[in-house]
């Protein structure tokens, strides 16, 4: 069985891919599980060799890749450029932790024994990924389990499993053994994920993805007791201060809101802007919004792609409606065309608006004013997510107290933009658990073993 993965610009077949059901996921574990232990004791120095090859050999094919990534997805080249980039930076990056993974030697408080610590991999893992950076997404979570030791069975999103093959094809090319990598691409996840993760071979999870999945997803996990990493939605403020460098608080916001086309669980979701200059960011904001191009990903003056799926353009449609409903007021944009909706501001938008309390996915913006500091941030925490928040100031006291007191993993400061292979990704609350990236990405992967050395015999 097999089905069929589309252009979204253009609704073509681009390919067809296996359609896996629960049997081939667990001949997929099977083979990681066999790869398990060689792959462990694979020099620390070899695995992460596999893993700069890979990230050269990205790099080397970069148009290749970014086609494919706007192909499959639809966002205009240049960002499928920066995804390949982006995704590459991670095999560098955990590549370097390779090596650098490390226990202690203590001695017992009592003085009679010595404490030894050492990390091991924790097995076999299932990566599923969501569509929205087929590539990235994927490169985030095999970069450190490949360099902590760990096997993999890879289960990327229905819409856009190209990249990820493609990847696993030149995984294999840098000199990957078999078995340690194994894609299954289906059109129905949940009775195959359902399966893995009801085998006790399995010891670890880690989803990209929406709340909602992540939440059944935990649920199912818990039956194995399995190690879990969460990388969930998120409902972002973007906070202008009436002190901010304007200018800069309206680059930022474009690229908060307008990078991936808005389709980013670190997209810009609420613009809470400082009342005197409200009405001067709002215009200026909606003025550049305005001059945004909808084509083609694939048409090189392309800023703004189509969304992922018709589905997803009629969510986007409908939340714009509501705000305007209930009393919103349209500065640019607005309407769907086809599978394109065009970069939009909204003004005046009331509290109860849905669009404020559900991730827009998509590139519209909502603005609203707030009086002061403690208004701004009881605004800004006011979600069950806590992924990112953004912070335009020029005051560094308020920077530093305010950033302190928001509820999110990550905050942006004078800057739209966080993602970075180097820094720890990841949210709290219904954001998520666990952090992709930084010193802390590989963690995720290993386990600490203590072993309790007796000097006496
Ligand atoms: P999704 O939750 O629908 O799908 C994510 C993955 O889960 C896909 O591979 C899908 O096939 C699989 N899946 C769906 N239903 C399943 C089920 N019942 N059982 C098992 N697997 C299932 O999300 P999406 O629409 O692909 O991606 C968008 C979401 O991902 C947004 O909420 C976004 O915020 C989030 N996201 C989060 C991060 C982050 O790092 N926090 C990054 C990117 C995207």
């Amino acid at each position: 069985m097999s089905f069929a993965v589309r252009d979204p610009a253009t609704g073509e077949v681009l390919d067809e891919v296996a359609d896996a059901g629960p049997d081939e996921a667990t001949a997929a574990l099977d083979a990681a599980v066999d790869a398990q232990e060689a792959w462990a004791a694979t020099p620390p120095r070899e695995r992460a060799a596999v893993l700069l090859r890979t990230r050269d050999m990205l790099l080397t094919r970069i148009e290749e890749f970014a086609l494919l990534i706007t192909r499959e997805m639809g966002k205009p080249l240049a960002e499928s450029w920066a995804e390949v980039q982006y995704a590459a930076d991670f095999l560098q990056w955990f590549a370097e932790e390779a090596v650098r993974i490390s226990g202690e030697y203590r001695v017992s408080p009592g003085g009679d024994f010595r404490i030894v610590t050492t990390r091991q991999p924790v097995g076999p893992c299932l990566l599923i990924s969501p569509w929205n950076f087929p590539l990235a997404m994927i490169t985030r979570k095999l970069g450190p389990a490949l360099a902590a030791g760990c096997t993999a069975v890879v289960k990327p999103a229905e819409d856009t499993p190209l990249s990820c093959l493609l990847l696993t094809q030149v995984l294999g090319e840098a000199g990957l053994p078999p078995g340690v990598v194994n894609v299954v691409t289906t059109s129905r996840p949940a009775p195959l994920v359902e399966r893995l993760l009801a085998d006790p071979r399995l010891r670890k999870l880690s989803f990209t993805g929406s709340t909602q999945v992540g939440r059944l997803l935990l649920a199912q996990a818990a039956g194995n007791v399995l190690r879990t990493s969460m990388e969930l939605g998120g409902n972002a403020p973007f906070l202008v201060f009436a002190d901010a460098d304007l200018d800069a608080a309206v680059e930022g916001a474009l690229l908060a809101k307008l990078r991936n086309g808005g389709q980013s669980c670190v997209a810009a979701n609420r613009f809470l802007v400082e009342e005197p200059v409200a009405e001067e960011f709002a215009t200026r904001f909606a003025d550049r919004m305005s001059d945004v191009r909808l084509a083609p990903g694939t048409d090189p003056g392309s800023r703004l792609g189509p969304l992922i799926n018709a589905r997803q353009v009629e969510r986007v449609a409908g939340l714009v409606d509501d705000a305007v409903t209930r009393g919103a007021r349209v500065l640019t944009g607005g309407r769907a065309a086809g599978p394109y909706f065009p970069a939009t501001a909204l003004t005046d938008v009331p509290p109860s608006a849905r669009i404020h309390h559900e991730e827009i996915f998509g590139p519209v913006a909502p603005i609203t004013t707030f009086k002061d500091e403690s208004d701004a941030l009881a605004m800004a925490n006011d979600t069950p997510y806590g992924l990112v928040a953004y912070l335009y100031t020029r005051d560094l006291g308020r920077a530093v107290r305010v950033g302190e007191r928001l509820e999110t993993g990550m905050v942006g400061l004078n800057r739209g933009l966080v993602s970075n292979a180097a820094a720890p990704f990841g949210g709290v609350k219904s954001s998520g658990l666990g952090r992709e990236g930084g010193f802390e990405g590989i963690e995720e992967y290993l386990s600490t073993k203590y072993l309790a050395l007796d000097l006496t015999s």
